[in-house]
């Protein structure tokens, strides 16, 4: 028999009979190992465990504790699916079923429409079908082969999905019990694998997202290798879902949508409107401390400043159309930075005035496809933190790691735990396509980015390909207090437009230079972060940021004056304030502060009447005492000016 000779991540080779595959290795190893193990990576290719191995190659078993391990869960339980599904209604036709981030989902076309009921169903059968502990067996054949197989089976989706394959390579069908379908994997060895999933959706879907094509049934669901880890899990989309933006957005109304306005273009309630108001005097203030300019610009622009900036070119799609003025093409801004560029060049700059920074929260419009939009993350109309930051090459280090600090300092303020910094590089593929062809500049940027990221001694990982196209880009993710993720802001550097711009400075020995810009947006759209904070503090925004700060409570009519005095030397002091003078029991004035989420509310009746004091609830906290209410107040404008969390 032939042998190969197989190298452990350990460094260690082994010499075992050619044909031989991950399931033999894991054996030979123990059989904890075999008990655990999903797939075997050999040469950097994820595969089937039984998989025949022919020819030398590095191997690393792939147990449920690698990364790449719950993709193979994830897309082997939407099998289970499939199966359960052919089980129940065996005149189903299957489409396609893949992994998403922690979930997966099967589009199916059937008559009957699903509810809970058949979900449950579903999740019964495929808990006897995981029981029976199914071999998962890949099988080869040629295209025509397999047009034949699934065209005898009325999958008329997999018949469809084949034709369009054009490949000489061979297709490749996974099988458990009587169950076939087409996928190119890797899977699980056996259907015993997948023990811990759940159901949880159904939702209309059009066969390949045409909506000139039939619409299907999509089922979603979710595997994990524990169950406490699908607890966890369950327990997580539960809080998402009373912590979702748009229903919190709605019940403490911070913004609605309107349908006369349109898609996509929200409209801040005065809620909303004292948030925005609030983030915007941190931003100045930010912004100032670190010598910002603040400046102005309209919301039209004529097409030529775009055709100049590139955006004509490589960001037409987002861009709203033009409208045609006097004979002139006139557009909505889908960015603010070709207007700072031309604040820059209103006047000659030296060294002197160098960095120069420019700050505007300024409005955009973006066309984002309607299926797109999604409550206040992704919308049509938007106001941006943006600054752009002209620089030498040599300031650029020091200005990026100060822009850098700037998101530290924003994430404390808001308790922002978890974050990571993407720093997305070029491809040289993409060189005069997607970006600007000038090799050896965006190699000198990247590394430059790469080193103030390393001296800020900011965590950050490399993805290519993902450059904006005119420079390196830097996403920030951050992770709500629930362990959402969201795509905050992104932070830019420009080699190319101030060039365009025609941008200059003149340097210390009299000659013409090009500055570098930073393009950055610490704080994101107000969209895009209202909606997260709303996610993050679940609606329990810190006091400086509330939009009612203190409601007082008066237990009688006859306290609604002694109230009132205190509501005014509040509200003289900036304190946002309220007096409840309804005729109701305090019971039930509690009970109803407690729903706008209101931080602090004060009761009072004929003893703090008596005392010139305030009884003291805080939200999360309950009473907390009674207090002079002067001295409460000076405490809680230290507590609002601080920003405290
Ligand atoms: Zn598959
Ligand atoms: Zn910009």
């Amino acid at each position: 028999m032939n042998k190969i000779v197989i190298t452990l991540p350990d460094g260690t080779h082994k010499k075992i009979d050619s044909g031989s595959t991950g399931y033999d290795i894991a054996k030979s190893i123990g059989e904890g190992l075999l008990r655990d193990s999903i797939a075997i990576k050999s040469n950097h290719q994820i595969i089937d465990l039984h998989y025949p191995l022919t020819e030398d190659s590095d191997i690393e078993i792939i147990t449920s504790k690698s990364a790449a391990a719950h993709d193979i869960l994830l897309h082997s339980t939407a099998h289970l699916l499939a199966q359960a599904i052919k089980e129940n209604y065996p005149s189903a036709k299957i489409a396609i079923g893949p992994a998403l981030k922690e979930t997966f989902y099967y589009d199916i076309d059937l008559d009957i429409p699903m509810n809970d009921d058949s979900l449950q169903q579903l999740e019964k059968t495929m808990k006897k079908i995981s029981k029976e502990n199914l071999q998962v067996h890949r099988k080869e054949l040629t295209k025509a082969d397999a047009l034949t197989m699934f065209k005898g089976m009325n999958e008329d989706y997999k018949v469809e999905i084949i034709s369009e394959i054009e490949t000489a390579d061979l297709i490749t069908t996974y099988q458990q019990g009587d169950f076939i379908d087409l996928c190119r994997g890797p899977h699980i060895p056996s259907t015993g694998k997948t023990k811990h999933f759940k159901l949880l959706s159904i939702a209309g879907a059009y066969w390949r997202g045409d909506e000139n094509n039939k619409m299907l049934q999509r089922i979603y669901g979710t595997a994990w290798f524990t169950k406490d880890d699908l607890n966890d899990y369950l327990y997580r989309l539960e809080e998402a879902k009373k912590r979702d933006h748009r229903k919190i957005g709605r019940e403490l109304e911070i913004f609605v949508f309107d349908d006369e306005i349109g898609p996509g273009l929200p409209l801040w309630l005065p809620n909303g409107g004292i948030m925005i108001e609030e983030l915007e005097q941190l931003a100045k203030e930010t912004e100032r401390n670190d010598d910002y300019q603040r400046v102005r610009t309209p919301h039209l622009t004529k097409g030529e400043l775009y055709e100049k900036s590139g955006h004509l070119e490589h960001y037409h799609e987002t861009m709203f159309p033009a409208m045609n003025i006097d004979g002139i093409d006139y557009y909505v801004k889908p960015m603010n930075c070709p207007h700072h560029h031309k604040i820059f060049a209103a006047s000659p700059k030296s060294y002197r005035d160098l960095p120069y920074r420019l700050a505007e929260y300024g409005t955009c419009y973006r066309y984002e496809k309607s299926g797109q939009l999604f409550g206040l993350m992704r919308v049509r109309s938007m106001q941006m933190n943006d600054a752009h930051i002209y620089c030498t090459e040599e300031q650029f280090k020091d200005e990026f790691i100060k822009v850098c600090n700037m998101y530290l300092y924003y994430f404390k303020i808001f308790n922002i735990e978890k974050y990571e910094m993407r720093l997305s590089l070029h491809s040289k593929g993409g060189l005069g396509k997607k970006y600007f062809n000038e090799p050896k500049l965006w190699k000198k940027t990247e590394n430059s980015v790469r080193e103030a990221l390393n001296e800020a001694k900011l965590n950050f990982v490399e993805v290519e390909d993902e450059a904006a196209f005119y420079g390196p880009k830097i996403d920030i993710q951050v992770w709500s207090a629930i362990g959402r993720e969201f795509t905050l802001a992104t932070n830019q550097v420009d080699f190319v437009v101030p060039r365009q711009f025609d941008l200059n400075y003149i340097d210390e020995n009299n000659k013409k230079k090009t500055p570098l810009c930073i393009h950055r947006a610490p704080l994101s759209t107000h969209e895009r972060f209202i909606g997260f904070l709303i996610e993050h503090f679940g609606g329990d925004f810190p006091l400086w940021l509330a939009p009612k700060q203190v409601v007082i409570l008066p237990v009688s009519q006859k306290h609604f004056d002694y109230a009132l005095d205190i509501k005014d030397l509040y509200f003289k002091n900036n304190i946002r304030v309220n007096v409840d003078q309804r005729n109701e029991k305090i019971g039930a004035k509690i009970r109803d502060a407690e729903l706008t989420k209101i931080p602090i509310m004060l009761i009072v009746g004929d003893k703090e009447l008596e005392n010139n004091s305030v009884s003291v609830r805080r939200r999360h906290k309950g009473n907390i005492g009674e207090s002079e209410y002067k001295e409460f107040m000076i405490n809680i404008k230290s507590e609002i000016n601080k920003r405290s969390i």
